[in-house]
Protein backbone atom coordinates (compact mmCIF):
# COMPACT_ATOMS: atom_id res chain seq x y z
CA UNK A 1 0.00 0.00 0.00
CA UNK A 2 1.28 3.71 -0.89
CA UNK A 3 -0.24 7.11 0.40
CA UNK A 4 -0.28 10.30 -1.85
CA UNK A 5 -1.02 13.86 -1.83
CA UNK A 6 -3.34 15.30 -3.79
CA UNK A 7 -4.33 19.06 -3.97
CA UNK A 8 -6.69 20.64 -5.81
CA UNK A 9 -5.52 23.54 -6.37
CA UNK A 10 -7.94 26.70 -7.14
CA UNK A 11 -9.05 26.24 -10.34
CA UNK A 12 -10.87 23.26 -9.65
CA UNK A 13 -12.70 24.36 -6.92
CA UNK A 14 -13.49 27.54 -8.78
CA UNK A 15 -14.51 25.44 -11.58
CA UNK A 16 -16.73 23.73 -9.51
CA UNK A 17 -14.85 19.95 -10.73
CA UNK A 18 -13.64 18.43 -7.52
CA UNK A 19 -16.48 16.49 -7.02
CA UNK A 20 -16.16 15.00 -10.20
CA UNK A 21 -12.78 14.59 -10.27
CA UNK A 22 -12.30 12.82 -6.47
CA UNK A 23 -15.05 10.51 -8.26
CA UNK A 24 -12.46 9.34 -10.79
CA UNK A 25 -9.95 8.83 -7.92
CA UNK A 26 -12.88 6.32 -6.12
CA UNK A 27 -14.38 4.78 -9.35
CA UNK A 28 -10.47 3.69 -9.51
CA UNK A 29 -11.02 2.37 -6.15
CA UNK A 30 -8.18 4.87 -4.39
CA UNK A 31 -9.44 5.30 -0.59
CA UNK A 32 -9.28 8.51 1.21
CA UNK A 33 -6.90 8.78 4.40
CA UNK A 34 -7.21 12.45 4.91
CA UNK A 35 -9.46 14.78 3.14
CA UNK A 36 -9.83 19.21 4.60
CA UNK A 37 -10.01 22.83 3.09
CA UNK A 38 -7.57 25.30 3.68
CA UNK A 39 -6.41 28.69 2.42
CA UNK A 40 -2.43 27.84 1.93
CA UNK A 41 0.07 30.34 3.83
CA UNK A 42 2.19 31.65 0.96
CA UNK A 43 5.17 29.78 3.04
CA UNK A 44 3.67 26.30 2.84
CA UNK A 45 3.28 26.99 -0.53
CA UNK A 46 6.64 27.74 -1.35
CA UNK A 47 7.94 25.13 0.97
CA UNK A 48 5.60 22.30 -1.71
CA UNK A 49 7.15 23.73 -4.74
CA UNK A 50 10.75 24.42 -3.05
CA UNK A 51 12.17 22.07 -6.43
CA UNK A 52 11.19 24.91 -8.79
CA UNK A 53 11.98 28.23 -7.00
CA UNK A 54 14.07 29.18 -9.84
CA UNK A 55 11.48 27.98 -12.63
CA UNK A 56 10.05 30.83 -14.72
CA UNK A 57 7.04 30.10 -13.73
CA UNK A 58 7.47 29.93 -9.62
CA UNK A 59 6.15 33.35 -9.02
CA UNK A 60 3.42 32.51 -10.88
CA UNK A 61 2.60 29.36 -9.67
CA UNK A 62 3.16 30.43 -5.69
CA UNK A 63 0.11 33.50 -6.72
CA UNK A 64 -1.89 31.08 -8.42
CA UNK A 65 -1.77 28.28 -5.24
CA UNK A 66 -2.48 30.78 -3.02
CA UNK A 67 -5.16 33.03 -5.12
CA UNK A 68 -8.07 30.87 -2.96
CA UNK A 69 -9.15 27.78 -1.13
CA UNK A 70 -7.61 24.72 -1.99
CA UNK A 71 -8.78 20.85 -0.66
CA UNK A 72 -6.11 18.84 0.21
CA UNK A 73 -6.03 14.37 0.20
CA UNK A 74 -4.39 12.06 0.76
CA UNK A 75 -5.16 8.68 -1.44
CA UNK A 76 -4.15 5.75 -0.51
CA UNK A 77 -3.95 2.05 -2.43
CA UNK A 78 -1.41 -0.41 -4.34
CA UNK A 79 1.42 1.95 -6.26
CA UNK A 80 -1.22 5.04 -5.67
CA UNK A 81 2.00 7.34 -6.27
CA UNK A 82 2.07 6.01 -10.02
CA UNK A 83 -1.37 4.93 -10.16
CA UNK A 84 -3.17 8.96 -9.41
CA UNK A 85 0.04 10.23 -11.44
CA UNK A 86 -1.12 7.98 -14.65
CA UNK A 87 -5.25 9.48 -13.79
CA UNK A 88 -3.71 12.69 -14.16
CA UNK A 89 -1.62 12.77 -17.28
CA UNK A 90 1.06 15.25 -18.73
CA UNK A 91 1.28 18.37 -16.61
CA UNK A 92 0.17 20.25 -19.75
CA UNK A 93 -3.36 20.16 -20.20
CA UNK A 94 -2.81 20.81 -24.20
CA UNK A 95 -0.64 17.75 -24.68
CA UNK A 96 -2.48 15.38 -21.78
CA UNK A 97 -3.79 12.34 -23.23
CA UNK A 98 -7.51 12.15 -23.74
CA UNK A 99 -9.02 10.11 -20.94
CA UNK A 100 -6.81 11.70 -18.07
CA UNK A 101 -7.91 14.10 -15.88
CA UNK A 102 -6.06 17.13 -17.07
CA UNK A 103 -6.74 15.69 -20.89
CA UNK A 104 -10.35 15.67 -19.90
CA UNK A 105 -10.77 19.08 -18.24
CA UNK A 106 -8.05 21.59 -19.03
CA UNK A 107 -6.22 23.84 -21.65
CA UNK A 108 -3.29 25.24 -20.16
CA UNK A 109 0.16 24.31 -18.04
CA UNK A 110 -0.56 26.22 -15.35
CA UNK A 111 -4.52 25.77 -14.35
CA UNK A 112 -4.09 21.64 -14.73
CA UNK A 113 -6.19 21.29 -11.36
CA UNK A 114 -4.41 18.71 -9.48
CA UNK A 115 -1.54 17.97 -7.56
CA UNK A 116 -0.14 14.85 -6.99
CA UNK A 117 3.37 13.23 -5.57
CA UNK A 118 5.79 12.33 -8.01
CA UNK A 119 7.84 9.72 -5.92
CA UNK A 120 7.88 7.56 -2.75
CA UNK A 121 10.12 10.45 -0.65
CA UNK A 122 8.19 13.95 -2.25
CA UNK A 123 4.56 11.80 -0.76
CA UNK A 124 6.02 11.39 2.59
CA UNK A 125 7.45 14.75 2.81
CA UNK A 126 4.50 16.76 1.11
CA UNK A 127 1.92 14.15 3.60
CA UNK A 128 3.62 15.68 6.27
CA UNK A 129 4.10 19.47 5.24
CA UNK A 130 0.12 19.03 4.91
CA UNK A 131 -1.15 16.58 7.77
CA UNK A 132 -0.44 15.82 10.66
CA UNK A 133 -0.46 12.49 11.50
CA UNK A 134 -3.61 12.06 14.24
CA UNK A 135 -4.91 13.57 10.61
CA UNK A 136 -4.51 9.85 8.32
CA UNK A 137 -7.40 7.71 9.10
CA UNK A 138 -6.39 3.75 8.55
CA UNK A 139 -9.60 2.16 7.87
CA UNK A 140 -11.94 -0.84 6.81
CA UNK A 141 -13.56 0.44 3.71
CA UNK A 142 -16.08 -2.60 2.28
CA UNK A 143 -15.74 -3.00 -1.17
CA UNK A 144 -12.10 -2.94 -0.55
CA UNK A 145 -11.62 -7.17 -0.65
CA UNK A 146 -13.50 -6.52 -4.57
CA UNK A 147 -11.31 -4.35 -5.45
CA UNK A 148 -7.81 -5.94 -4.15
CA UNK A 149 -7.19 -9.28 -4.27
CA UNK A 150 -4.19 -10.01 -2.58
N1 LIG B 1 3.77 24.78 -14.11
C1 LIG B 1 3.66 25.95 -14.84
N2 LIG B 1 4.40 26.09 -16.00
C2 LIG B 1 5.23 25.10 -16.44
C3 LIG B 1 5.36 23.92 -15.69
C4 LIG B 1 4.61 23.79 -14.53
O1 LIG B 1 2.92 26.85 -14.46
O2 LIG B 1 5.87 25.28 -17.49
C5 LIG B 1 2.99 24.63 -12.85
C6 LIG B 1 1.84 23.62 -12.97
O3 LIG B 1 0.74 24.10 -12.19
C7 LIG B 1 2.46 22.36 -12.40
C8 LIG B 1 3.35 22.93 -11.30
O4 LIG B 1 3.86 24.14 -11.85
O5 LIG B 1 1.50 21.45 -11.92
C9 LIG B 1 4.49 22.03 -10.88
O6 LIG B 1 5.22 21.66 -12.02
P1 LIG B 1 5.65 20.15 -12.27
O7 LIG B 1 6.60 20.13 -13.41
O8 LIG B 1 6.11 19.56 -10.97
O9 LIG B 1 4.28 19.45 -12.76
P2 LIG B 1 3.38 18.31 -12.11
O10 LIG B 1 4.25 17.46 -11.24
O11 LIG B 1 2.29 19.00 -11.33
O12 LIG B 1 2.82 17.56 -13.29
MG1 LIG C 1 5.70 17.90 -9.84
Amino acid sequence: MERTLIIFKPDAMNRMLVGRILTRFEEKGLRLAAMKMQRSPREQVERHYAVHKDRPFYSALVEFMTAGPVILAVLEGPQAIAVVRNLLGATDGLVAAAGTIRGDFGLDVQYNLVHASDAPETASKEIELFFKPEELITWDRAPDRWIVSR
